[in-house]
């Protein structure tokens, strides 16, 4: 059997026990990245000569020489990052014209922390320009492809990270999530991802989109690879001071718990006008499965689900303008006209900013502006504090709330980029969790006509625990997923 398609935590035992070494699985993931790289366009910028030095390093450095526990959980295995991370010394350009040529100065935190853990870097993921987007058509490099069907999305803005390990490029991909960033493609591309709760993982060196909705999680072929990786990268940053201090739990421990007793939440709303037919479906045996498993399911209500998306999208985009303001020619990327100081900042945001971009900035700008603050950004605020309740609520009487995670499944290319609100209610199901903070993840559950179908669990604060542990269990009985040879 080729590497490629082993699991990560298979890797990683295999390194361990010296059946291969990181030098030999980089590199087949680099070739497999060179046979693959130019049908699915998942990728912004390859490192290969880094990568395979990185993985040289530790091979000479060994597995049993990590102290820490969970530096050994994925020793030699190598990653993706989400081109919105910043790496010391490598392109990091958030797939916009105006950061073509940045080169990170620093290691944001879970690099750091990766590189602690011996895990080479082999390149940086496509993405929507500055994480804005559904579909990963607004990046400025090209647009990803989607492994199980070419002609269509892999889903965003995260979609390089999901079609990157659906095509069997990397085991394990690092992505954000501000507002269904990482679950969206997840399950557009039959992968497994996790948003973490708010605070868990730091954020420091990630590019800023919303700073109080963005979260990095990860993108993997199963739920064990995604507990061990969330492992490494989570916990306290003093760089980043929304970090919580709450110890990072072992989520291996939990993982085969059994499920009797376990209380699923169906939001109905979820589930209502909007949502494909055979999506909802396979959902719905899903569900079944997770009954058989011992779960006791009820249906429960969020009532504020309806104004989910407009709140979003004013939260989002206020945040976006005033984050986004810093790309302005001085400090970062590229410069436009020397003439006058007015005239640089005009030319560079003109060319340096594809239109989804300037779109958000436009409404942000609007809905802070001192005419209409009250009437948009500080009544948003006051929604988000209501949809936040509403999940507060029926976390009390159950564990966890279960929901489709994409209306439909993945659309073809061009079918939306020319309606950014339909671009935008593609969002419906997994805005929420980041408004609220909590954390979600998405998990293959069947296939639409060969295309994959993701469900969505959310979980109480830092529980992302009983998250892997629902969704390992029910992947035991869904069995492994064959992906695309291409
Ligand atoms: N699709 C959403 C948006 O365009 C979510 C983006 C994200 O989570 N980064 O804003």
């Amino acid at each position: 059997m080729n590497l490629y398609t082993k699991t990560a935590s298979e890797l990683a035992e295999m390194i361990r026990n010296g059946e291969v070494t990181s030098e030999e699985v980089t590199k087949e993931f680099l070739d497999r990245i060179e046979r693959t790289e130019k049908k699915v366009g998942a990728l912004s910028h390859i490192f290969k000569d880094k990568a395979l030095e990185e993985a040289k390093k530790y091979d000479k450095e060994g597995t049993e020489n990590r102290k820490d526990y969970t530096d050994r959980l994925l020793f030699g295995v190598p990653i993706i990052l989400k081109d919105n991370i910043v790496s010391k010394g490598d392109l990091t350009t958030a797939a916009s014209k105006i950061l073509k040529n940045y080169i990170g100065t620093y290691d944001s935190t879970v690099v750091k922390k990766l590189r602690k853990a011996g895990i080479p870097i082999m390149g940086k993921a496509n993405m929507d320009e500055f994480a804005m987007g559904s579909s990963n058509e607004n990046s400025s490099i090209k647009p990803a492809s989607n492994p199980w069907d070419l002609e269509r999305v892999p889903g965003g803005s995260s979609g390089g990270s999901g079609a990157a390990v659906a095509a069997q490029q990397t085991p394990i991909a690092l992505g954000s999530d501000t507002g269904g960033s990482i679950r969206q493609p997840a399950c557009l591309t039959g992968t497994v991802g996790i948003k973490p709760t708010y605070g868990r993982v730091s954020r420091y060196g990630l590019m800023a989109f919303g700073s109080s909705l963005d979260q990095i999680g990860a993108l993997a072929k199963s739920t064990e690879d995604l507990a061990r990786l969330l492992m490494i990268i989570a916990g306290y940053d003093e760089k980043d001071p929304t970090t919580s201090d709450m110890e990072v739990p072992d989520y291996l421990k939990n993982i085969n718990n059994d499920l009797t007793g376990l209380k699923i939440g169906l939001p109905k709303e979820y589930f209502s006008e909007g949502l494909d037919e055979d999506v909802k479906k396979v959902i719905m045996e899903a569900v079944e499965v997770l009954k058989v498993l011992g779960a006791e399911v009820k249906e429960v209500s969020l009532p504020y689900t309806r104004q989910a998306i407009s709140t979003y999208y004013i939260i989002s985009s206020a945040e976006a303008a005033s984050n986004l303001s810093k790309y302005d020619g001085v400090r970062y990327g590229v410069r436009k006209s020397d003439k006058n100081i007015e005239d640089m900042y005009t030319k560079s945001r003109t060319e340096g900013l594809g239109d989804e971009v300037k779109r958000r900035i436009m409404i942000g700008n609007y809905v802070l502006s001192s005419g209409f603050y009250d009437a948009y950004y500080k009544k948003a605020s006051q929604v988000r504090r209501l949809i936040r309740e509403d999940f507060e609520n029926v976390l009390k009487e159950v564990d966890v709330l279960l929901s489709p995670v994409s209306p439909t499944i993945a659309f073809k290319k061009g079918e939306k980029l020319t309606d950014p609100v339909q671009m935008y209610l593609a969002d419906v199901y997994t805005v929420s969790a980041n408004m609220a903070g909590l954390p979600a993840l998405s998990v293959p559950a069947g296939f639409i006509k060969g295309l994959p179908v993701g469900m969505q669990l959310i979980g109480n604060y830092f529980r992302e625990d009983l998250l892997f542990n629902i969704s390992h269990k029910y992947e035991q009985i869904r069995g492994k997923i064959e992906y695309p040879e291409l």
